[in-house]
C-alpha cells in the first residue's frame, strides 16, 4: 500500500464520520465551553482538509491518475466543515448576546442598532428553524402599500 492509498482510505474514513457529525447536529452542544472546543475543533478540521486537499492535488498531477472524485469529496468536506462552523459560530454569538456587524466584523451587544466601531446597523441573527415558532404570519399587504419614500419626498420640496 502506498503512502498515497493509505491516505485515501484514511481520507475516505474521514469524510465518512464527518457527514455523520453532521447529520448529528450541534443541538446537543450545551455550554460555551463545549460550543468553542467544537469550534476549535472544526477550524482544525477545516485546515487538516485543505492540507489533504493538497496533497491530493500535488499526487494527482504528479502521476496520470484520475483523482476528481476525491478531489470533490474534500470539496465537499470543506463546504460542510464551513457550515458547521457558521452555526456554532452564531450560537455562540447568541449565548454571549452578541451580534456581529456584517461590515466590520466587530461583536456588539444584542441591543445595540448599529455598530459601535462603524456605524452600521446590525442585522438581527434569525434564529435556526428550530427555534423560528411564529414567523411569516404577516404577509398579506398589497405591494402598493410601501411606495419609495425618497422619491415621492422629492417631489414635494
Ligand atoms: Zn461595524
Amino acid at each position: 500500500m502506498s503512502l498515497f492509498e493509505e491516505l485515501f482510505d484514511e481520507f475516505m474514513d474521514k469524510a465518512k464520520i464527518v457527514a455523520d457529525t453532521a447529520t448529528r447536529k450541534t443541538g446537543e452542544v450545551v455550554d460555551m465551553g463545549k460550543l468553542k472546543y467544537e469550534i476549535k475543533q472544526t477550524q482544525w478540521d477545516i485546515e487538516k482538509t485543505y492540507a489533504k486537499l493538497g496533497a491530493i492535488v500535488y499526487e494527482s498531477r504528479k502521476s496520470s491518475e484520475n483523482y476528481d472524485e476525491v478531489i470533490e469529496l474534500a470539496i465537499s468536506e470543506i463546504d460542510s466543515l464551513c457550515n458547521k462552523l457558521q452555526e456554532l459560530e452564531q450560537r455562540l454569538r447568541a449565548y454571549k448576546k452578541v451580534i456581529k456587524c456584517e461590515n466590520c466584523g466587530k461583536e456588539n451587544d444584542k441591543n445595540f442598532l448599529f455598530c459601535s466601531r462603524c456605524g452600521s446597523k446590525l442585522q438581527k441573527e434569525e434564529p435556526k428553524a428550530e427555534e423560528v415558532v411564529e414567523a411569516e404570519v404577516v404577509s398579506s399587504q398589497p405591494e402598493e402599500a410601501a411606495p419609495q419614500e425618497e422619491s415621492a419626498q422629492q417631489e414635494q420640496e
